[in-house]
């Protein structure tokens, strides 16, 4: 196990960079090919993205939890005191979460990405320069 103080990028790095969509590698906006595809591998640093991807049908895990934390829950509140009446709630509920997802995908695949290098911050090719000499 490798203490984080000899990590040129720390787990903090990898999750302020990956919170805010960027590259846990290198920082830069330059993981997402398309609003819905990561590219196969980073466009600034070509830190390969595919190796994992497997990992990455997670997304849409990450995306019903916090669907239900955001959405769903706050509804079930304001119908039970009776803030909204059940029909309101139940199209919010059905529109909310579908443009919710729609319009955190990209994030939430940035998000497994760091999810992925929080973990293993010892895998991203910065940190294996030091420890790791080719
Ligand atoms: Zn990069």
């Amino acid at each position: 196990m490798i203490s984080d103080n000899s990590l040129v990028v720390t787990r903090i790095d990898i999750l302020r960079r990956g919170l805010l969509g960027c590259c846990p590698n290198c920082g830069q906006r330059s993981l997402l090919q398309s609003w819905f595809r990561l590219r196969p591998s980073c466009g600034t640093c070509e830190m390969t993205l595919a190796k994992s991807s497997g990992f990455y049908s997670g997304t849409t895990s990450i995306g019903y939890v916090a669907s239900i934390l955001f959405i769903i829950l706050p509804l079930c509140f304001l119908v039970t005191f009776k803030i909204v009446s059940v029909t309101t709630a139940i199209l919010l509920g059905i529109f909310g979460t579908f443009l919710f997802m729609l319009g955190l995908y990209p994030l939430m695949l940035c998000w497994m990405v760091m999810a992925y290098f929080v973990a293993l911050p010892e895998e991203l090719p910065a940190n294996q320069t030091s420890t790791h000499p080719r």
